[in-house]
């Protein structure tokens, strides 16, 4: 690639520095003469010398070559023998495509041109205004001049697109796909319509742009990304249609609802520095939930906030290893470590207990008023809290402060006694060890029928109510604590538990596994409220018990007291639920279906056969039904199945289709068998979007330990250059290690001891601590029972 960049300076007075790295320099001049420059590739500066202090422009003309091995900065992304231009440049790879101040707070007006072979489509943050054939028919692009707008929002796309269009309060929403997958796109594009719509009513502000693009991209390292006005996407997201099975729908349809909150929460107002990356995460997945339930009130998306933000968020900051939503970011590199669960969802969980505390009217005045004074420019998370303080006339600075700067949450123990209750905190850690601290906790507890709030915020306090039938605190699951109760507290809770409400289940069974984990609850405690969850069909909290369900199993198979759980778990919810979908019942019981369907078809061989008699229909299978009928084939069939679900993984053009595939090749007993699919996933011959499907959920399968560890310790570096040494790479090691890790704890800590690499900050300790709490659960699992 060929690369001129004009950069208007005020001000530089001398030596004007620049963020440039991968870029081959040709010339500098600046205000038409020539100039005398260097370029350090180590610190990724590009040095301009002789810059008056007036306004100059600076012209850098240069080369860049494009990898065939990156997935990310400007990038090949491939399908069949084609492929799209494409970039990602958060949060620092802006420099890898031109030279600029590569820094959030430095905001510039962008002036486009893209010139290209005849016959490809271009794609950037604004509309394109100008189109002109220039030497050897290629063509120019000229695209319109973006508002101010921070470098890692910048974006551009070249290649063959199929673009589907609708308008909505004026402005078009357009998704663009790799030809013949447009219509595959409806979904994404009536969601992220409908929700653009909606929220410029929420925030009072208008949409700033005149277009908004959703590009699909077939390869892709992430989920996507909030380019202003081109939101990027991998297809398992923006590609699903109505015949997507549930859970895959709402992940996707959610995920654009997120990526078009932050065309206004991120791009419109900006993080002054990466420090605040929580403040642009955690916001936008908490509107993200507030917004589907809006659109979409049949999709029980507070159920699924649970289910996929609340607990890791909970499990993840009750480790030593956490750190604060707002940390203290000194460099981009560090910047990237802070992208985990605690930025999105635990700030997202904060934000929904503000919400609460603050009365739903206020803080959309609060939100509103923040984007209003910092428009095009930049913030902090301060700004936000005062803005909030300001509408509703509550001390938000200092409880947002308490939450956001310091890690960790509190442990509240209950109990009753005598017509008082009795509330107590302390700081919750998996490990104990020592944590020191008091947070202010808003408390929505129940006593007795009677509903009250309790704002803690010294050790313990005591509530006047009587509690003799009943008291449950964290109503509606939405204060991010854990709560422990006395052994009469959980009898009364065990005793009301068909009556309580579906987030007040799952919060149950979410402290429970917290407090199991922890050594501060007995196994038998746990599996009885799992019992119970058994004889009450409860969509959301049996998709929160599968998922625990599927880690113990993982964790500790063969141990006792889960074999016990199997039986009262499975077949009465199955029963339930049913196996094909009943008119009228709401979307989320799909979901509910394929997690037990799947799940129990892994477990189970009889019910696997039973599964496996769909499989010969799979593309024309009920969606909720495929991974079950896929698992039950590769269960079943073993060594004979294998060719045929490769096949099938490899001829299916939908991601979400063929990740269920993975599922089944990597659910085979046989651990052989599982290993071919491990190599499958980084051979090359399968899109490298699909590279991390093999290794999480051979994670989940306990035949696969053994064989799955002696593959990653070969693969490990691989696996690491294939990330390109992002935080990525460490998020998949953090959900499988621990895993795979449980019964060798040892020999895992010599072996990554020497893979201790910088751009890895803290994961391999996080990781670490994660499977020494396995595995001490393990053994606790394993007890032979008394
Ligand atoms: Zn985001």
């Amino acid at each position: 690639m060929k690369g001129k960049a004009g950069i208007r300076v005020t001000g530089a007075a001398g030596l004007l520095s620049l963020d440039a790295s991968q870029l081959n320099f040709i010339s500098v001049s600046v205000n038409g003469e020539p100039a005398k420059y260097s370029f350090d590739e180590n610190l990724h500066k590009l040095r301009v010398r002789g810059v008056p202090a007036r306004s100059s422009l600076v012209d850098v003309e240069y080369t860049k070559q494009v990898s065939d091995d990156m997935i990310f900065g400007l990038y090949k992304s491939k399908y069949g023998k084609d492929y799209i231009l494409a970039t990602d440049l958060e949060p620092a790879e802006a420099r890898t495509v031109f030279p600029c101040v590569d820094e959030p707070a430095f905001k510039a007006v962008f002036r486009l041109q893209i010139t290209t072979e005849e016959g490809l489509g271009v794609i950037s943050n604004t509309p394109i205004v100008g189109r002109q054939e220039v030497e050897n028919g290629r063509i120019r692009f000229t695209f319109e001049e973006t508002p101010r707008m921070s470098t890692y929002l910048f974006f551009f796309a070249i290649g063959k697109f199929e673009e589907t269009k609708l308008t909505a309060d004026g402005i078009d929403v357009i998704t663009a796909t790799r030809p013949g997958q447009a219509k595959n796109s409806e979904v994404a594009l009536k969601i992220s319509a409908e929700s653009l719509v909606e929220y410029q009513r929420y925030f009072g502000v208008p949409y700033p742009l005149k277009k908004l693009h959703i590009v699909a991209l077939p390869e892709y390292h992430t989920g996507a990304m909030e380019n202003w006005g081109a939101i990027s996407s991998r297809e398992g997201y923006a590609l699903i249609t109505e015949n997507t099975s549930f859970a895959q729908k709402s992940r996707g349809a959610m995920s654009m609802v997120h990526e078009v909150a932050h065309q206004w929460f991120g791009d419109l107002v900006t993080m002054k520095w990466w420090d605040d990356l929580w403040l642009n995460e955690s916001f936008a997945t908490f509107m993200s939930y507030m917004m589907t339930q809006r659109l979409r009130p049949d999709w029980g998306m507070w159920g699924i906030f649970l289910r996929d933000e609340g607990f890791r968020a909970l499990n993840l900051d009750a480790l030593s290893t956490t750190h604060p939503v707002q940390g203290h970011v000194k460099s981009v590199e560090e910047s990237s470590h802070t992208f985990d669960a605690i930025s999105y969802g635990k700030g997202a969980c904060v934000l929904r207990m503000l919400e609460s505390y603050v009365g739903e009217e206020s803080f959309k005045e609060g939100v509103s008023d923040y984007l209003k004074k910092f428009s095009f420019s930049n913030a902090s998370g301060k700004d936000l809290w005062q803005s909030l303080g300001k509408a509703s006339g509550l001390p938000v600075v200092r409880v947002a402060r308490e939450w956001l700067t310091r890690p960790g949450y509190p442990l509240i123990e209950a109990r009753a006694n005598k017509g008082r209750i009795v509330l107590t905190q302390s700081p919750f850690r998996l490990l104990g060890g020592k944590a020191s601290g008091l947070w202010p906790v808003p408390i929505n507890l129940r006593a007795d029928g009677k509903e009250m709030s309790v704002f803690l915020d010294r050790r313990s306090a005591e509530v006047d109510a009587s509690a003799s039938s009943e008291l449950i605190l964290n109503l509606g699951r939405k204060g991010f604590y854990v709560t422990l109760y006395d052994e009469p507290g959980y009898e009364r809770i065990a005793a009301n538990f068909s009556r309580m409400g579906s987030n007040d289940r799952a919060g149950i069974l979410f402290d429970l596994y917290l407090l199991l984990q922890a050594g501060l609850v007995e196994p038998e405690l746990f599996v009885r409220f799992v019992s119970l969850c058994g004889a009450n069909p409860d969509a959301i909290t049996t998709q929160i018990v599968c998922e625990q369900l599927m880690e113990l199993t993982a964790i500790a198979n063969g141990s006792p007291i889960l074999r016990k759980i199997g039986p009262g778990f499975y077949p009465p919810l199955l029963e339930a639920f049913g196996e094909d979908t009943r008119p009228g019942e709401p979307p989320f019981v799909g979901a509910t279906r394929e997690y037990l369907t799947s799940q129990y078809a892994s477990l189970d061989e009889g019910y696997a056969e039973k599964m496996s008699a769909r499989f010969e229909h799979f593309s024309r299978l009920d969606p909720n039904l495929k991974a079950a009928a896929a698992v039950g084939y590769a269960v079943t069939n073993g060594a004979r199945a294998e060719k045929p679900l490769q096949n099938l993984a490899k001829s299916l053009q939908g991601e979400v289709d063929r990740a269920k595939v993975y599922q089944a090749l990597c659910s085979f007993r046989n651990p052989k068998l599982v290993e071919h699919t491990l190599e499958l996933g980084i051979s090359g011959q399968v899109s490298r979007s699909d590279s991390a499907y093999p290794l999480i959920y051979s994670a989940f399968n306990p035949a696969a330990r053994d064989v799955l560890w002696r593959w990653l310790t070969r693969r490990y570096d691989t696996l690491r250059e294939m990330y390109g040494g992002s935080q990525q790479f460490y998020l998949y090691m953090g959900y499988v290690i621990p895993l795979c890790g449980v019964e060798r704890e040892a020999e895992v800590r010599r072996f990554l001891s020497g893979k201790r690499l910088k751009e890895g900050g803290s994961s391999v300790t996080r990781i670490l601590e994660l499977l020494h709490i396995n595995a001490r659960l393990r053994r606790r699992l394993l007890l032979p029972e008394n």
